[in-house]
């Protein structure tokens, strides 16, 4: 039964189904975009439940994740455990460019100089490139998280990528989140007992001291909070050309 855009009054959709909870959204959104739908996951634990929902309506929806050939093992360590525990395929997203390859065009280590272009080549422009031929996403976004996500919606078009935009989680807490996970044993990433709530890239994620932010260890020095592929700020970097070939937009 995949709908049409066009004919989905989101506000309405996302007012009517942000108080049945997330697993009715889930459910809504799997019967309204079947294999047009993805769910997205960075492997935090607002993705891993997002994933243990999704899974237990539709094992076979399509799962993703960005692979910026820059994650932790410990990453992997949990990609593979819940692909055993949930049934589900998580497929890889490749950026354009190798790492040699960007080393080679744009120096090495781009993400100590220039973080927003790195995240815009390998984050932004694959994410692109996938949903383009999608018609709805799902994401991990919680309205507490940032004051960017504070007006995020469960069901709401998402203007950078050109698709709806599906926030299950996007009323929940973190407390609410952790005890989904607790309440259903789901494995999570090593790192966290280890002082990091936020994981991403290898380079630009470090632990937290007690009492700081829980992004705080994110690109830490850069005053940047966002990779791009929800707030909006996904355009190219400022000052920045694209080079042919290498992530249209
Ligand atoms: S998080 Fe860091 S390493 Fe990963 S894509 Fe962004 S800038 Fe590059």
């Amino acid at each position: 039964m995949n709908h049409s855009n066009a004919t989905i009054n989101l506000t309405a959709v996302a007012r009517k189904l942000e108080p049945q909870g997330p697993a009715a959204v889930l459910q809504w959104a799997i019967a309204a975009y079947g294999s047009d739908l993805a769910v997205a996951t960075g492997f935090g634990p607002e993705g891993i439940v997002n994933l243990h929902l999704a899974s237990q309506i539709d094992p076979g929806v399509n799962v993703f994740y960005i692979e910026t050939g820059l994650l932790f093992a410990e990453t992997y360590t949990l990609r593979d455990q819940l692909q055993a525990r949930l049934g589900v395929t998580i497929e890889a997203v490749y950026p354009e460019l190798t790492l040699p390859q960007q080393a080679a065009r744009h120096g090495s280590n781009l993400w100590q100089c220039d973080p927003d272009m790195c995240c815009f080549l390998r984050k932004v422009a694959p994410l692109r490139r996938y949903l383009a031929g999608k018609q709805a996403w799902v994401t991990g976004i919680r309205r507490e998280q940032t004051p960017a996500r504070a007006a995020a919606q469960v069901v709401e078009w998402d203007e950078a990528n050109g698709l709806v935009k599906i926030n299950p989680l996007a009323a929940w807490s973190a407390a609410q989140v952790w005890e989904h996970i607790r309440q259903h044993k789901l494995p999570v990433n090593l790192l966290h007992r280890h002082g990091y709530p936020s994981i991403g890239c290898r380079p630009c994620t470090r632990a937290v001291r007690p009492g700081e932010d829980p992004r705080a260890g994110r690109w830490a020095g850069f005053g940047k909070t966002e990779c791009g592929l929800h707030a909006g700020n996904g355009r190219f970097p400022k000052g920045h050309k694209l080079p042919v070939g290498e992530g249209s937009v």
